[in-house]
């Protein structure tokens, strides 16, 4: 609960971002306090245990952010999962539906040992659809889902549903 309450204070609400009627959640003051990142980052490690994961996969781009700091604070690697386009070797891709068109996700096909235990993280969950992507590529990669945690997830759109069984840990629910 207390991370929870460090997490809501770093949160500003800015409506109609990125268009009209969304209520963007813009963590980067979240980021930018020092203090509160280095909790953000040591909650995460302790809700999962520092010993259940073996490399960290961030999603483009604020979960590298987070992703780069866990991996760093752990001594495990760090692996991207990227926007169509930008990663240079032979991936795996993975598309979804988005309210108007699709968005398309890729790995790298050699990103993972096999069998490595991988610790997927994001900045906000909300329908899911990032997350349900990033999880099938862990998988097609040839890693094992450890867990997928967010720092702040927007229950009203459902994504823990969509990402049913798979458990989801966030850190601040709203
Ligand atoms: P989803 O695929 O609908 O779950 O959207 C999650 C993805 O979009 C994540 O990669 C987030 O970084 C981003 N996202 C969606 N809504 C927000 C928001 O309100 N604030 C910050 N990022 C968001």
């Amino acid at each position: 609960a207390a991370v929870a309450e460090l997490v809501a204070g770093r949160v500003l609400d800015v409506p109609d971002f990125p268009k009209p009627g969304i209520m963007f959640k813009d963590l980067m003051p979240l980021f930018a306090d020092g203090a509160v990142f280095r909790e953000v980052v040591d909650g995460i490690v302790a809700h999962h245990g520092r010993e259940s994961f073996d490399v960290v996969v961030g999603i483009e781009a604020r979960g590298f952010v987070v992703a780069a700091a866990i991996a760093y604070a752990t001594g495990v690697g760090v692996v991207p999962v990227r926007k169509a386009g930008k990663l240079p070797r032979a991936t795996h891709s993975a598309s979804y539906a988005l309210e108007y068109g699709e968005a398309t996700l890729e790995v790298h096909q050699d990103a993972f040992t096999a069998g490595h235990r991988v610790l997927v993280v994001d900045d906000v969950l909300a329908t899911g659809g990032t997350a349900e992507a990033t999880l099938d590529l862990v998988e097609r990669a040839g890693g094992t889902v450890a867990g997928f945690t967010v720092l702040m997830e927007l229950a009203f759109l459902g994504g823990r549903e969509r990402l049913a069984p798979r458990p989801v840990h966030a850190l601040l629910t709203v």
